[in-house]
């Protein structure tokens, strides 16, 4: 079992999406790694890569096929340059080639193939790798999973009883009670514990560093979405509209309009600017995954300028907090919109998004449950229906409109004394099992919802 950390919802990546590009890449790179290991690298003359299920649904829209041609070129999510890695499958095939390590192999269109009625009986996302020799014979087959996230799974490993996690965390919780009971025992605070076991699965100077440079990749996205018009890519052409709302909300400040009175215009303008990037296909934050990396940038963000939250604070007690709520979602539900729906990426984020910004505005720990609590109960339910497979519809505004909702959650939260009837278990075992319930139409698949009703044009 793999030890998980508050960091661990977090990924320095690439667009459009944490479970169909970015997880794919780390298995295409898990798979080059498995080559080596075996000593099959060197006799490999041609890779077959099957996408079963909501892969193979969705993938040409997500940029799938050039993560994985990417990915068995040794990029990796968080060094790779997202230009390149955005034209990798149309490069690959314009020239018959394909780069796997230091070698260049053969490659046709269709060594990429897509199944997307074969769902493998594990999980939805699947991905099977096979290389041949130069006679056809098979060297090497590997099955992963991508369970959201960026998080990958093996065959090997998928669902094996966990005995004990690999590294043992000076604070263990296994859901919010827990949490909250610990906190209470110790006297810290949710990002202190949070902290704590970072630390302990690193060092305190691996931590800090990290953290840093997530919020510094998160703001840089905001600002690079508010300063990029255009279209985004696809055939759904869909206009770029951060850009324009922040000059317009600019222009408002200087007719004299107060700042403070333009916030959630501001917050959703965050939000939509870095959904835009993701959707681009550019560098961005898993939070946790990149359909919803908009909610918890925008709600950081958010606190920073118009609630003057210093950058510390964000840093460290938004972030860690935020990823704290976000391990008990991981652990005890699903981060993945092939597995529980839209409720499990937006849903988590804005809950995420809301524990942080309750801890930063002074919550207590009750207060920031509750908080994160409100913030999830009102997502249940919610599809994933992305038209024509695209990261772009309903998944841009739903994250605008979703860091409203974790503003106004903490907002509840915060005039209460953090007494309230639902917990915040209860309301994530709910998700998890409206997400078993959930027709696979609207489980990432396209084929339910707004991306049967809204025609491509
Ligand atoms: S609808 Fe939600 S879960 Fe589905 S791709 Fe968009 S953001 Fe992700």
């Amino acid at each position: 079992m793999t030890t998980l950390t508050p960091l661990d919802l977090f990924t320095i990546g690439v667009g459009p999406s944490s479970s169909h590009t970015v997880g794919p890449m780390r298995a295409a790179a898990r798979f080059l790694a498995e080559l080596r290991e075996s000593h099959n690298l060197a006799d490999t003359a041609r890779v077959q890569i099957s996408l079963f299920g909501s892969l193979g649904a969705t993938g040409v829209g997500h940029g799938t096929a050039n993560a994985l041609v990417a990915g068995l070129g040794g990029a990796s999510p968080e060094r790779c340059d997202p230009l390149v890695v955005s034209t990798a499958f149309e490069r690959a095939v314009a020239t018959g080639s394909l780069q796997i390590g230091e070698r260049d192999i053969a490659f046709a269109e269709d060594d990429i193939a897509l199944r997307p009625l074969t769902r493998l009986p594990q999980h939805s996302n699947a991905m099977q790798f096979e290389s041949f020799d130069a006679n056809g014979n098979l060297l090497l087959s590997k099955i992963y999973f991508s369970v959201g996230g960026g998080f990958v799974e093996s065959e090997d490993d998928f669902g094996a009883t966990p005995s004990a996690p690999d590294l043992s965390l000076p604070y263990e919780y296994a859901n919010a009670a827990d949490l909250l009971a610990l906190c209470e025992s110790t006297g810290l605070s949710i990002a202190d514990i949070a902290y704590a076991n970072c630390v302990a699965a690193s060092s305190e100077a691996a931590v800090d560093a990290t953290i840093k440079a997530i919020w510094s990749t998160m703001r840089g996205c905001i600002e690079d979405g508010l300063s990029s018009d255009g279209m985004l890519p696809g055939t759904l052409n869909v206009t770029r509209r951060a850009a324009g709302i922040g000059r317009k909300l600019l222009a408002e400040e200087e007719t004299g309009t107060p700042v403070s009175e333009l916030s959630n215009e501001w917050l959703q303008a965050y939000a939509i600017a870095v959904n835009e990037e993701n959707a681009a296909g550019m560098r961005v934050v898993t939070a946790p995954t990149n359909g919803a990396a908009g909610i918890i940038p925008a709600v950081g963000y958010y606190a920073q300028i118009f609630k003057n939250v210093p950058i510390e604070r964000i840093e460290r007690d938004y972030l860690l907090t935020a990823g704290a709520i976000g391990t008990l979602y991981k652990r005890n539900a699903s981060i993945s919109g092939a597995e529980a729906g839209c409720q499990g990426e937006v849903g988590s984020a804005c809950s995420m998004a809301a524990a942080g910004l309750a801890a930063v505005l002074g919550g207590t720990t009750q207060q920031i449950e509750n908080a994160a609590e409100i913030a999830m109960e009102h997502n249940l339910g919610l599809t994933c229906d992305p038209v024509g497979g695209f990261v772009q519809m309903p998944c841009i505004e739903r994250n605008a409109i979703a860091a409203g909702t974790a503003v106004a959650a903490v907002r509840l939260a915060l005039a209460g004394d953090g007494s309230h009837k639902i917990s915040l278990d209860t309301v994530i075992e709910t998700m998890r099992q409206t997400g078993v319930d959930m027709s696979s139409k609207y489980k990432e698949t396209s084929t339910g919802g707004l991306a049967v009703n809204v025609v491509e044009c």
